[in-house]
């Protein structure tokens, strides 16, 4: 089947490590971590120009030297949500959490919250930016909606983006921190 032909407003479910139970639907949708231990919910309804429960920060990519570190691969593809949009579905006490601050471009300190069977990382919380958590566009049940509604609105740090790789299509570059 050809990509172009693909209806893109159904769910893609492909199957990815241990959860075999993702879902999303036209208000919400399930992240999970690739043991499937853990597993968020979160609102994905938007009104036509200003998202209702993703935060302002929005969709975003993140070229910084944290991410390269954090996800063991060259950057990051972030969404932030409102806490009041966000549900742990299940696992919660098996996220482990690593906080520091040296090195977050804003001062802040930037708590991690990994699952502590697989590792992946589900979300952080940066103390500058309370009630609002970042999950990783990749940890996402529903591949389609990586490519609509959550396709990143920005890439930063473009300065630090490995040579290898170019920019994000019909993405916003930006210099250092786009906050
Ligand atoms: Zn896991
Ligand atoms: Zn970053």
């Amino acid at each position: 089947m050809s990509a172009a032909l693909t209806d893109k407003s159904k769910p893609y479910i492909p199957l990815a490590g241990g959860a075999t139970d993702g879902w999303s639907n036209d208000e919400e949708a399930t992240a999970t971590c690739f043991c499937g231990a853990v597993q968020l919910k979160f609102a994905t309804n938007t009104t036509h120009s200003q998202p209702r429960a993703l935060a302002s920060s929005g969709t975003f990519i993140c070229n910084c030297a944290d991410c390269h570190k954090i996800t063991a691969s060259m950057f990051a593809s972030n969404f932030a949500i409102l806490d009041t949009h966000l549900t742990h579905v299940r696992g919660r006490e098996n996220l482990t959490e690593f906080s520091q601050s040296r090195t977050v471009a804003s001062g802040n300190t930037m708590t991690n919250y990994f699952c502590s069977t697989c590792g992946t990382l589900m979300y952080r919380i940066s103390a500058g930016f309370p009630g609002i958590s970042t999950l990783r566009i990749g940890t996402v049940d529903d591949f389609h909606l990586h490519e609509t509604k959550l396709k990143p609105q920005v890439e930063q740090f473009v300065e630090k983006r490995v040579s290898w790789l170019h920019g994000a299509e019909g993405v916003k570059q930006v210099e250092g921190s786009s906050f």
